[in-house]
């Protein structure tokens, strides 16, 4: 264990994400499904800061609706903070307090952020330094997206969405998020594809044909080009996070009606991702939407992944 503890307080800041392509295969045998996704970091943040203290603890704060965050061992945050300590064998503990940027159960991987976020909060204040390759491997314990919270940028996320690859991805994009009132639950909504497809409802358009992230989707990050991007956007969860949300459709026929080039489901829902053609026209469709009575807000992407605020 290092001697280089620090007795200051470490502030973290880690994104949300969308998922602008996700393609959902078959679950393995340990629940989790193929995926082929492509994730983007977009500027819509959580920030931890771990204070020094002999035992763990957490409080969280945000103007998002924390009724469903729990502050104890299921926190993903806390789990981070206890599983860096097991790994590296300090016997120090820490104070998190969380203040959420990120809807909870939005589809964003607001809960992933704080796992992000708290394993580089506490590796700085408890002097492990563990690098980027050890900190992967335990954020890759806590959850399927909380590589790529780590991480950042644009990346394509295989095997369980994990398996990161960096995307090139030129100049920035422009989204119009949709938040919803009423989350919905990740698992629950896999569950829901899967019955879809034993019944043959998902089949219209599905399966992909592949895996594999298309090409057009790639060539339009690499070129910048919003435009190009718009009509090959596609997510597989998307039916079943509208199955019995009208809402959902409706806030998705409303962002394209009001300018946004395309809209999306962000992975699981209910966030609704619109894209739009600069920083303008984005806060054109952010006003009118909030004028037809949606909350929405203006991010752009991609940002950097979880990262210490000095
Ligand atoms: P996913 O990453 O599975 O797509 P999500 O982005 O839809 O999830 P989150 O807000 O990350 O949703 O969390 C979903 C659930 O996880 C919450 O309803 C809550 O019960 C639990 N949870 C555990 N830790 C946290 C945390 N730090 N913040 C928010 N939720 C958390």
């Amino acid at each position: 264990m290092s001697t280089a503890q620090r007795t200051e307080a470490v502030h973290v800041r880690a994104p949300g994400k969308i998922n602008l392509y996700l393609g959902v295969g078959l679950p393995h045998d340990d629940g989790y499904h193929a995926l082929a996704t492509v994730f983007q970091a977009v500027s819509l943040y959580e920030d931890v800061t771990a204070y020094p203290a002999d035992g763990f603890s957490l409080e969280v704060h945000g103007d998002v609706d924390l009724d469903e965050v729990p502050t104890d061992d299921r926190n993903l945050a806390m789990r981070a903070a206890k599983l860096l300590a097991q790994a590296t064998g300090v016997t120090a503990g820490v104070h998190l307090v969380i203040r959420k940027g990120v809807p909870v159960a939005g589809g964003m991987g607001g809960g992933s952020a704080d796992a992000a976020a708290a394993l580089v909060a506490c590796d700085a204040l408890w002097g492990t330094d563990l690098g980027a390759h050890r900190l992967h491997e335990l954020a890759a314990r806590l959850g399927a997206d909380v590589p790529f919270a780590l991480h950042g940028g644009t990346a394509i996320g295989a095997g369980r969405g994990d398996d990161l690859t960096p995307a090139l991805a030129r100049g920035r994009f422009d989204w119009v998020l949709i938040m919803s009132a009423q989350g919905l639950s990740t698992p629950e909504i896999y569950g829901r594809l899967d019955t879809m497809r034993a019944h043959g409802e998902a089949l219209a358009d599905d399966p992909q044909p592949s895996l594999d992230v298309p090409v057009a989707v790639l060539q339009a990050l690499r070129a910048g080009d919003a435009a190009a991007l718009a009509p090959v956007m596609f997510n597989d969860l998307e039916r079943a996070a509208l199955d019995g949300r009208p809402d959902l459709e409706h806030a998705l026929a409303d962002g394209v009606r009001l300018g946004a080039l395309s809209g999306i489901i962000s992975g699981s829902g209910p966030t609704v991702a619109l894209l739009c053609g600069g920083p303008e026209a984005a806060r054109a469709v952010q006003q009118e939407l909030q004028a037809a009575g949606h909350t929405a807000v203006h991010v752009h992407g991609p940002v950097a992944g979880a990262r210490i605020v000095v």
